[in-house]
């Protein structure tokens, strides 16, 4: 695997496999790597010539200075990591590399409810710092397709939606999470948890699929109170949001939502997980 700290450095090597016509494939990630990013690599090798993967924990996106200290930097395991599922390229910028300018202006292209609700109210400016950096680094690495997972599905949505608005020629390739086998959705978060928590939380996902089941049956209210009181019940805490929506707007249903999805955030001691589950493709 081939690693570059610098812009030009890896749009010079870049450059000369496009020139071969050679597809390159793109996933950024935060680092701290577990099988959950690796699927993200693993499609872009189904899909694409070149796999791309960058490691950057991005400061603009963090809405608070303690999460971002203590945010786990495992280089050399994460290296390991992307070798063993061949990796073509790791990107490994450092801050100044991307944000050359300090205290620069940024502009999201995407403004309104789609990212203000859910983990928009919650996390206040993180999907602004977001934005940012995904839009840095589609610009510096230009790849066909970008891999997100759809874990984190309102940033998918966001960077499906951003690349559209921005006129990139990119295609935004949703991943499914990858879980654990009771069902929580691998995250790096959730080594953090303690034994008795980590037992707890498989309540997320089970209140999921529970409103899943019964998207037939009940009203959107009622579903999602189930999914509040399941998940409130079961781990002692209330869910931050428990929220079934259009999987296109992140607005409550309409009679032309197409595709319904149950998302959920709720903190666990202090650590704050969150998933979703899409219920139907055609309500
Ligand atoms: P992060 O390093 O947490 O910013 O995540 C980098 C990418 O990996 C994002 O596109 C995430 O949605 C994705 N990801 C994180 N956890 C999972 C998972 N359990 N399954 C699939 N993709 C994931």
């Amino acid at each position: 695997m081939k690693i570059f700290h610098k812009t030009s450095d890896i749009q010079n090597y870049l450059n000369v496999l496009k020139k071969e016509g050679k597809t390159i494939g793109f996933t950024p990630t935060m680092g701290a790597l577990h099988e959950g990013h690796l699927s993200l690599v693993n499609e872009s090798n189904n899909a694409c010539d070149i796999s791309v993967c960058s490691i950057f924990v991005n400061p603009t996106q963090f809405n608070n200075e303690g999460d971002l200290v203590n945010y786990p930097r495992k280089e050399k395991e994460d290296i390991q990591k992307l070798e063993s599922v061949n990796c073509n390229i790791l990107f490994l910028p450092s801050v100044e590399e991307i944000y050359p300018q300090e205290n620069e202006k940024y502009h999201p292209p995407l403004k309104g409810k789609i990212v203000e609700v859910l983990e928009g109210e919650f996390r206040p400016g993180h999907f602004k710092g977001m934005m940012q950096v995904v839009e840095r680094f589609l610009r510096i690495i230009e790849p066909d397709k970008i891999f997100m997972g759809l874990k984190d599905f309102q940033q998918y949505l966001l960077v499906d939606k951003m690349s559209k608005a921005l006129e990139l020629s990119v295609e935004v390739v949703g991943v499914a999470t990858k879980r654990e086998s009771d069902g929580l959705a691998m995250s790096s978060r959730n080594l953090r948890l303690k034994t008795d928590e980590r037992k707890k939380v498989v309540a997320i996902f089970q209140a999921l699929s529970m409103v899943k089941d019964k998207v037939n049956q009940l009203s959107i209210n009622e579903l999602e109170e189930k999914g509040l009181e399941y998940i409130k019940e079961k781990i002692g805490n209330k869910p931050e949001y428990f929220a079934i929506v259009d999987a296109d707007t992140l607005l409550k249903p309409t009679e032309k939502t197409k595709k319904l999805i149950a998302l959920t955030a709720v903190f666990v001691g202090d650590v704050r997980l969150i998933d979703n589950l899409i219920l139907n493709e055609y309500f």
